[in-house]
């Protein structure tokens, strides 16, 4: 049996697995993404330290690993990633040299594309939408059965203008990120009550905290707006959600449905569909990329 090692570099954290070739998940670990790593030094260690780990177990074969953002994935490169601080940095490189192993790099949403697309929740669909809705939003386009990624800079549907004041890390305002987001909703949470909680306690709050409820009722309301004009130009058959916040379930689709159902006249209904791997799709994903490093016949 061969084994390769997953992660999923997150804005907040580093989701690593261990991943047998039969896709099981052997052991999982979760790290804090290094802060202010603006050359890529403390993520590729971190990334190191998570696969020296996971050999006390198995030989790790192969390395897959996704980031966020604008990416050159040919060359292995982060064109720029607001929540990582990185520009133009040759990441795949770094982490190459120091996990010694085939590396395959990947984005973060994408990678969590190819696990859907592969054995999920897209994999009856030649046309759909892959969204993450994590630190950051972003999506991955999937049209005709293939993920298109336009040179790595397709997807950014976080920094689409949904028509708010809120500044992003783009250093513009009204990003759809930056008021809907995992962390945007922990901030707006915190500028009208002073209190810091996740955005998972917002959502364990929405029936019994008005705050709470409208910090979620906002998200969802812009979240809308930028799928209006996602599906009006893409027409995909299905919305996968992904990410920290898919885990909100109903609490996340049937607002969205009934907001788009009034929306859309002549446009291509999608269906509104929780990811298969939910929140572990990208991670899922890095253990597809890494696998198909390995030579066929001993998979
Ligand atoms: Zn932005």
């Amino acid at each position: 049996m061969k084994y390769v090692a997953a992660l999923d570099v997150g804005g907040t954290f580093i989701k690593a697995a261990l991943v047998s070739q039969n896709l099981e998940i052997v052991k999982t670990i979760a790290l804090p993404t290094p802060k202010g790593d603006y050359f890529g030094v403390e993520t590729s260690r971190a990334i190191g330290e998570v696969v020296e780990e996971f050999e006390s177990l198995h030989k790790v074969n192969a390395v897959g690993f996704a980031v966020p953002g604008a990416l050159d994935e040919a060359a292995g490169i982060s064109r720029w990633a607001g929540n990582l601080g990185w520009k133009d940095l040759p990441i795949r490189d770094l982490v190459q040299k120091v996990v010694q192993r085939p590396v395959a790099f990947g984005h973060d949403v994408r990678s969590g594309a190819v696990a859907e697309l592969r054995m999920g929740a897209a994999r009856n669909f030649q046309h759909s939408i892959f969204i993450s809705i994590g630190t950051g939003i972003a999506a991955a386009l999937i049209i005709d059965g293939k993920i298109r990624n336009s040179d790595g800079f397709a997807g950014e549907i976080g920094h689409l203008n949904v028509g708010h004041d809120v500044e992003c890390v783009c250093g513009l305002t009204g990003c759809l990120e930056a008021i809907a987001s995992a962390s945007a909703m922990s901030r707006e949470y915190q500028k009208r009550t002073g209190s810091v909680i996740s955005a998972k306690e917002i959502l364990l709050r929405i029936n019994t905290d008005d705050h709470a409820c409208q910090v979620w009722e906002q998200a969802i309301a812009y979240l809308a707006v930028a799928l209006e004009d996602l599906v009006t130009i893409l027409a995909p058959e299905a919305l996968v959600f992904g990410g920290g916040l898919s885990q909100a379930g109903a609490a996340l689709i049937n607002p969205l449905k009934a907001i788009l159902e009034d929306r859309l006249t002549f446009q291509r209904k999608p269906q509104l569909l929780i990811a298969h791997y939910g929140a572990n799709a990208g991670t899922i994903g890095c253990a597809n990329m890494a696998l198909d490093l390995l030579p066929k016949e001993s998979v």
